[in-house]
């Protein structure tokens, strides 16, 4: 029931279409997604906190 849902909800949005993939997991990210691009990196949502911890330094 929640599968199909879901489903068709993707088939509602005919102008959805990918823009890019996510560099670290690559999830295909569709027009008005939210994302994060780091000088050409290509970043989801998911993926921020993660990427993030990558460049985190201790003074
Ligand atoms: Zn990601």
């Amino acid at each position: 029931m929640l599968i199909e849902s879901m489903y068709d909800y993707r088939f509602e949005q005919p102008k959805a279409i990918m823009v890019d993939k996510c560099s670290l997991c690559s999830e295909e990210i569709f027009t008005g997604d939210q994302y994060y691009n780091f000088n050409g990196e290509v970043i989801c949502e998911d993926c921020l906190s993660e990427y993030t911890g990558y460049f985190k330094k201790e003074a």
